[in-house]
């Protein structure tokens, strides 16, 4: 069966004010991520891995963050379409690997209901999707809150 790997990465600055769009939920937050669309820095690289996995192009040719329509657009909406791309070459999705780089807030809380949105917006299972949360260790732009970054890597199946 052959199987395809990819591998996601983004990233996104803070800014003052919430609240934190983040793995498709809203998280209470004293911050938001800057970004054309809405700065979903974990569905931008799930994207970008279910993608790279199947050889198409990647979030940046799909969706420009020169084009008006993608203003503010939901980054939910963009991993669904990106999804269906990669559906009708024939791909199914393995597994998901997923880890967000955040100082704070602590992603524990809200793992359950970010893999629930995720299994949701690709018709799969959550236990087809590891999550975890590593600090900065107070050091460097992700340690000083600067910034809030994702690295993913997605297993294609095609039966
Ligand atoms: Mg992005």
């Amino acid at each position: 069966m052959p199987l395809r790997i990819g591998l996601g990465h983004d990233t996104h600055r803070t800014a003052a004010g919430g609240p934190l769009i983040l793995g498709g939920i809203h998280i209470d937050c004293d911050f938001h991520l800057v970004g054309h669309s809405d700065a979903d820095v974990l569905l931008h690289a799930i994207t970008d891995a279910l993608l790279s996995a199947a050889g198409l192009p990647d979030i940046g040719e799909l969706f420009p963050d020169q084009a008006a329509e993608n203003r503010g657009r939901d980054s939910g909406e963009m991993l669904r379409l990106a999804w269906e791309k990669v559906r009708k070459i024939g791909w199914n999705l393995v597994n998901l690997d997923c880890v967000v780089l955040a100082q704070r807030p602590k992603l524990s809380p809200h793992k359950t209901e970010i893999r629930r949105r995720i299994a949701d917006l690709l018709q799969i299972s959550p236990e087809q999707i590891g999550l975890k949360g590593k600090t900065g260790e107070s050091v460097g732009e992700i340690g000083r809150g600067e910034t809030l970054q994702s690295i993913v890597v997605a297993l294609l199946e095609r039966p």
